[in-house]
């Protein structure tokens, strides 16, 4: 798989065939792969509807992938990924743009030879003429995407008390009690009992 291509829908379709369907970016259709490979470079612009349910709100998913016969009647179809979404951080709720890039690599066999559960092997229906991209892609997205998102390392979030968003404004309220549960922690790692009550801050 070359990465040379930016990856913008239909740039790849240099060699005769056309750009796959618009109604289903997610499909390629698989005449002329006796030839040899099939590459082609896409944009899903929708993915809501045509991968499914994805882990964010991604707003496209750029796709480059390679299609080749592998032993038999499977197919192996390898590329790139990079997808984009805007996503509320999770401490100060500010939007916060988050980007996912990811190679993958997918096996497509006769349905009789794909064992269920099997990661990165998927059902080849011979019959259609095509494979269909958007199990793998999806896939990818939930393994690669991050499991949260904060709008950088260090955010202080929002004052519980007044709602300020602490990176722009120090806000006037009084530091939050101490937490009973670690009071009592501290307490029985300080060796006299009952002796330090009083020194939490
Ligand atoms: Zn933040
Ligand atoms: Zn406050």
């Amino acid at each position: 798989m070359s990465p040379r291509r930016a990856p913008s829908a239909r740039a790849s379709a240099a060699c005769a065939s056309p750009a796959p369907d618009s109604a289903e970016p997610a499909r390629i259709g698989l005449a002329g792969l006796d030839a040899g490979p099939i590459e082609r470079a896409f944009r899903v612009e929708t993915p809501g509807e045509a991968l499914g349910d994805l882990p964010l709100p991604f707003e496209h998913v750029d796709i480059e992938v390679e299609v080749r016969r592998a032993d038999g009647a499977a197919v192996r179809a390898r590329g790139t990924l990079g997808a984009r979404a805007t996503v509320e951080c999770r401490r100060c709720l500010e939007p916060t743009p988050v980007g996912v890039r990811a190679g993958w690599d997918a096996l497509y066999l006769p349905p009789d030879r794909v064992t269920p559960g099997e990661e990165g092997v998927w059902a080849l229906d011979a019959g259609s003429g095509e494979l269909d991209l958007a199990g793998a892609i999806r896939e990818e997205l939930w393994v690669h995407a991050p499991a949260f998102v904060e709008c950088s390392r260090d955010c202080p979030g929002l004052c519980p008390a007044c709602g300020a968003r602490l990176a722009e404004q120090a806000c006037r309220c009084p530091p939050p009690e101490p937490d009973a549960r670690w009071a009592a922690l501290e307490g029985l790692g300080g060796g006299a009992a009952g002796a330090r009550e009083g020194d939490i801050p």
